[in-house]
């Protein structure tokens, strides 16, 4: 089984569609299922709502899933299985304040180590644990033994006991932290594959750890995907950059299957540029993933979005721009020279199609052939419409050229009228 397991805490990032996009293409390679977990666990951090739009997203990218479960309907084995590990002595009341602990985190911060939890609470008698009022937190007890795991892509790490530390696994409102809420759900979901974020490989050790307390010993694969990082700063891709959400690529014009292939082909190398996700499933290797952090480059991304524009059905073009011709779509496709998105393609057409085009530097002689055009015949050949205009109007030179390419296309340069031609000789009349 695999599970892609998205927080409703956001938009979803380009690199938590990676992750939803390879687990996609190992299930269709492996045959198993793939699960969408969405961890609401933390509900001062869940965005109304955010679910459905991430349900929505993988459903438009044509990612496959079984069923879409909400880790919040499993609290009662959390709970359960916490207090398994309170019976056992695996795991202890933890009393500390948050002050407490706020202040400690700060000493370690000033001394330049790492912050661990300082085992106050973790021998406390019977006795002193029935006369304490505060409210507690639930440990799990640090492990007495070194956590060993192989990452698919990085090899193999081994975590010290001191690193995996006695860590939080129900809050003080019993509610199960991230890493106690995933490691038993990926136990109960049978989970033998994990891919996710770089991020989580020091949560790694910690789920293990629960696991195996829990008395599960099966071997889980993991592949932590490295991080994505923005080529012109080489720090993470902040939450802010406007790149950075999926749902602010498709509305810049990205189409779904050029910002697939982008993010398939970070840190991998294709046998080809250009593909379809079903095209990946068939040589696609989440192993030979690179080790190194990958670049996102939007320029990259424009150019395989034009050549995915290139490949598509005109008819589809055009509706993805608000028409339904295929004509449409096929002018469309002329202006990739100079467009690399359907938005930006889509406010090309429009102008083409926008009434009453005015001009101020050539009002006149556009006025003459809006005129003209209005009242010639039906032609079908570009150069017959040209001498038409061109006998007719008495423009010549600039003064022609600038005044019909802008009656036609409400725009002073672009691709060749002639080729545009051919696509709205049938619309002159709605053009002019
Ligand atoms: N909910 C976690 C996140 O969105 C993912 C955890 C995981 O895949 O284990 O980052």
């Amino acid at each position: 089984m695999l599970r892609f397991a998205p927080s409703p805490t956001g938009d979803m990032h380009i690199g938590n569609l990676r992750v939803a996009l390879l687990n996609h293409i190992l299930s269709k390679q492996t045959g198993q299922p793939l699960t969408v977990r969405i961890e609401d666990t933390d509900s001062s951090r869940n965005i109304t709502d955010k679910d459905k739009d991430i349900v929505h997203i993988l459903n438009l990218f044509a990612i496959d899933y079984d069923k879409v479960i909400f880790q919040s309907d499993s609290l009662k084995f959390h709970t359960k299985l916490a207090l398994d590990l309170l019976v056992k002595d695996r795991a202890f009341n933890c009393f500390c304040s948050s002050e407490t602990i706020a202040d400690d985190r700060e000493k370690a911060k000033a001394d330049k180590k790492p912050y661990r939890y300082t085992d106050f609470c973790l021998n406390l008698s019977p006795q002193t644990k029935l006369q304490c009022n505060a409210p507690f937190s639930v440990r799990i007890k640090r492990p007495t033994e070194n956590i060993k795991f192989t990452d698919n892509i990085k090899g193999d790490f081994e975590f010290e006991p001191y690193d995996v530390d006695s860590f939080i696994i129900l809050r003080e409102d019993k509610t199960p932290t991230y890493n106690f809420a995933c490691a038993v759900d990926d136990m109960i979901g049978d989970i033998s594959h994990i891919v996710r974020g770089e991020d989580h490989l020091s949560n790694t050790p910690k789920q293990i750890h629960i696991q195996r307390q829990l008395g599960y010993d099966k071997i889980i694969t993991y592949t932590h995907l490295p991080m994505i990082l923005d080529i012109n700063t080489g720090k993470k891709m902040s939450k802010r950059d406007e790149t950075s959400t999926v749902q602010s690529l498709l509305d810049m014009g990205f189409l779904p299957v050029a910002i697939a292939n982008y993010l398939v082909l970070l840190g991998y190398n294709p046998p080809k540029e250009i593909f379809t996700i079903e095209e990946a499933i068939s040589w696609y290797d989440i192993g030979k993933i690179s080790k190194a952090p990958a670049k996102f480059d939007i320029d990259k991304l424009k150019f395989i979005n034009k050549q995915h524009i290139k490949l598509f059905d005109d008819m589809r073009l055009s509706k993805i721009i608000g028409y339904a011709d295929t004509d449409i779509g096929a002018l469309a496709k002329l202006y990739l020279e100079e467009c690399d998105t359907t938005v930006e393609i889509g406010r090309k057409i429009d102008k083409i199609f926008k009434t009453n085009k005015t001009n101020d530097d050539i009002s006149e002689s556009l006025n003459t052939m809006q005129n003209c055009i209005r009242s010639a015949p039906y032609f079908d050949e570009f150069s017959q419409f040209k001498k038409y205009l061109m006998d007719k109007t008495k423009l010549k030179g600039k003064d022609f050229f600038s005044s019909m390419r802008f009656a036609l296309t409400g725009a002073v340069s672009g691709p060749n009228i002639s080729e545009i031609y051919p696509l709205i000789k049938n619309y002159l009349g709605e053009i002019v």
